[in-house]
């Protein structure tokens, strides 16, 4: 592999021996942008703030086991697909193996020939950076540049299985462009196109918390996933987003609803009568189909949810 990597790749490198540090610092620092600790136990903290490109790892250091944050770094969702190498003095198989099989991608052996660690790691963040391209265009819409159906359908499975388990509310609106067809065939599907895009980076506006999710859900709807968030709260930022839209100041020549673009929300928070995620879609669903009929550019919330204030479990 001889692609060129992206100026800016991060590495992070851990080892307790500072002069080891010190030499594959250097040996790497054409590469990116190098962090360094020579403390095993704060491994994993610098990991998950640095996101880096590439890690290299002791296995012997006094403050922590190498196999150990290795374990802990593969287990954490942000580092999982960060390529991971384990460098070492020993030479054994047996260890080499183990370090392989505990989630390590590859092993250098000290003392290290600078030219081959160099290249083989700028192979590991080239590798690693072509499954950041690959993992970023399946989850993010292409026209809008916000998550796709599939991140969010992803999304919807994760916090429904975490509020289950904690019993925090979920909310879920699904957001419908009033009128898109006519708006289209009023002003041809190119301006649409820039409505669409308009009105997704409006709405991920709202999404405003780490786990919230604005998504394209398909056509002219959106969905906004809101974990942990009760009814009025998630009234309050549909409320917000009906206002956002209408903002934009789009106009719209061939909508009954408004002479600018607006959208129609319907609101469904986790009830106990929902048996699975499709159950909340369901109810948000039939929640945006009552707003668009009575009047649209106006939020619905699901009937389960009215009146009530229990995300029930
Ligand atoms: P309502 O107020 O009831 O939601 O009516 P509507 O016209 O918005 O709904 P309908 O489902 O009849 O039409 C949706 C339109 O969205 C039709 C389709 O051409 C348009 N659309 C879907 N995806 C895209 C897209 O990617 N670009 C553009 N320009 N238009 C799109
Ligand atoms: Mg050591
Ligand atoms: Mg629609
Ligand atoms: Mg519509």
């Amino acid at each position: 592999m001889t692609k060129d990597t992206d100026p800016a790749a991060r590495v992070l490198i851990v080892d307790d021996d500072p002069s080891t540090v010190l030499l594959m610092a250097h040996v790497l620092e054409p590469l990116g942008v190098i962090h360094v600790t020579t403390q095993g136990s704060q491994a994993l903290e610098l990991a998950v703030a640095i996101r880096p490109d590439v890690i290299l790892l002791d296995i012997e250091m006094p403050d922590a086991d190498g196999f150990e944050v290795c374990r802990q770094i593969k287990a954490h969702a942000d580092l999982v697909d960060t390529p991971l190498l384990f460098v070492t003095s020993h030479t054994d198989a047996p260890l080499e193996a183990r370090a392989l099989t505990a989630g390590a991608i590859d092993v250098i052996h000290k003392p290290v020939h600078p030219d081959i660690v160099r290249a083989r790691v700028r192979n590991y963040i080239a590798l690693k950076q072509q499954g950041d391209r690959l993992r970023r265009l399946s989850t993010v819409d292409g026209l809008t540049g916000v998550p796709n159906r599939r991140a969010f359908d992803m999304a919807l499975e994760r916090e429904w299985s975490r509020s289950g388990r904690s019993g925090e509310p979920l909310a879920l609106m699904i957001c419908d462009i009033d009128h898109f067809k006519a708006y289209n065939d009023a002003l041809g599907h190119v301006v649409g196109d820039g409505c669409l895009r308009r009105v997704a980076q409006e709405l991920a506006r709202h999404a405003r918390r780490s786990p919230d999710l604005a998504a394209r859900y398909g056509g002219e709807e959106f969905v906004l996933l809101l974990p942990d968030c009760a009814s009025a709260g998630a009234l309050a930022i549909g409320e917000g987003v009906l206002r956002g839209v209408s903002a934009l100041g789009i106009e719209h020549p061939a909508s009954s609803a408004a002479p600018h673009v607006t959208v129609s929300v319907g609101l469904a928070l986790r009830h106990a009568s929902h048996r699975g995620p499709q159950d909340l879609l369901q109810a948000a669903d039939e929640a945006l189909y009552r707003a668009k009929r009575s009047g649209r550019n106006r939020l619905e919330m699901a009937d389960d949810n009215s009146g009530r204030s229990d995300g029930g479990a």
